[in-house]
């Protein structure tokens, strides 16, 4: 659990805990009516279970397996879903100068993450597999919602979008139900929806991954969103060097430096995507990033100790 969420309880709750997207998501809904937020929670994990299969490379039948399995080849229609998703996708690969991009995915089978053989590439592979990342290998076509790859072997992996993608949409289900004060938390990526009983907005403490007990800082917020990228939760050692899940897209190594990012948004997807390019981009340029957009807040954990809010 990277958050810690602090609120005082007194008005009724209604929580639930499910396995989600290769991690854990949890809702609460505050409300008087328990039963509407029971259906509404049970709506929102539905919704969310749907998102994943759709996005998920680890089922084959997903739609994005499909698209990886027959878009290198010619060009296929999709979903308005997921070619939305990839519109913006490639939207954040370009304002992060190419850090954040979906077409890592050969990265992520090379170094092991996907049949979870970790294991170090030799220079060979990474260099194969280089030729193939760029989302510039993407290309989309709105008039027959068709996506195409450039380049045979180019696939593509939402890992670092989709789970803030779902919580929004689980935000939608809770609202149209009427509820008006709920947490939902998908593996470190939150949206907080209007205020913890009691009080002016949601309290979210980001805890400190080096030691559990203390917290680096907290946020207030109120209808928006959090996310937090990190080092510690997947990775894989080999002699004493750690190797994280977010790969540089014009190296092919994992990311070092950073331990954590975590970024405030107005949704979960752009907190999402965001903290993700971030990791990637380091200090200097994520910072410059950050400051280009106005909305977002930015807090970094880097491997030397330092903390950075922005
Ligand atoms: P997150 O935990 O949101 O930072 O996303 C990490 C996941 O995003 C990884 O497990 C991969 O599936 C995918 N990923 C890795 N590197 C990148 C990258 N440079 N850009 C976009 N997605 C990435
Ligand atoms: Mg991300």
């Amino acid at each position: 659990m990277v958050f810690i969420l602090t609120g005082c309880s007194q008005s009724p709750v209604v929580k639930e805990t499910r396995t989600l997207m290769d991690t854990f998501c949890e809702i609460s809904c505050y409300s008087n009516d328990k039963d509407k937020a029971i259906s509404a929670i049970n709506a929102a994990f539905k919704e969310m279970e749907r998102i994943e299969n759709v996005f998920s490379k680890f089922d084959e039948n997903s739609e994005v397996s499909r698209i990886n399995k027959l878009a290198g080849l010619d060009k296929l229609s999709v979903s308005k879903e997921v070619f939305n998703l990839t519109e913006r996708s490639i939207y954040y690969s370009r304002i992060s100068e190419g850090a954040f991009d979906i077409t890592v995915a050969p990265f992520m089978d090379i170094w092991g993450f996907v049949l979870r053989h970790n294991s170090i590439p030799d220079t060979d592979a990474i260099e194969k597999a280089l030729k193939y990342v760029g989302y510039k290998n993407i290309e989309l076509k709105s008039e027959d919602m068709s996506i195409k790859f450039l380049n045979k072997g180019t696939k593509i992996d939402f890992g670092g979008i989709a789970k803030g993608y779902a919580v929004d949409r689980a935000r939608d289900i809770l609202i149209s139900r009427g509820i008006k004060n709920s947490l939902i938390n998908l593996g470190g990526n939150i949206f907080a929806l209007g205020n913890a009983p009691g009080k002016k907005n949601w309290k979210i403490g980001v805890q400190d991954p080096r030691n559990k007990g203390k917290l680096l800082h907290s946020f207030e917020l109120t209808d928006r969103a959090i996310s937090t990228s990190g080092n510690y939760e997947r990775f894989f050692e080999i002699k004493g060097k750690r190797y994280s899940h977010i790969i540089n897209p014009i190296t092919g190594i994992p990311c070092q430096g950073i331990i954590s990012v975590t970024v405030v948004a107005d949704s979960a997807e752009e907190a999402d995507a965001l903290s993700t390019a971030i990791f990637v981009m380091g200090e200097e340029k994520g910072l410059n990033l950050a400051k280009s957009i106005k909305s977002i807040k930015v807090l970094i954990l880097k491997e030397d100790g330092r903390i950075i809010l922005y």
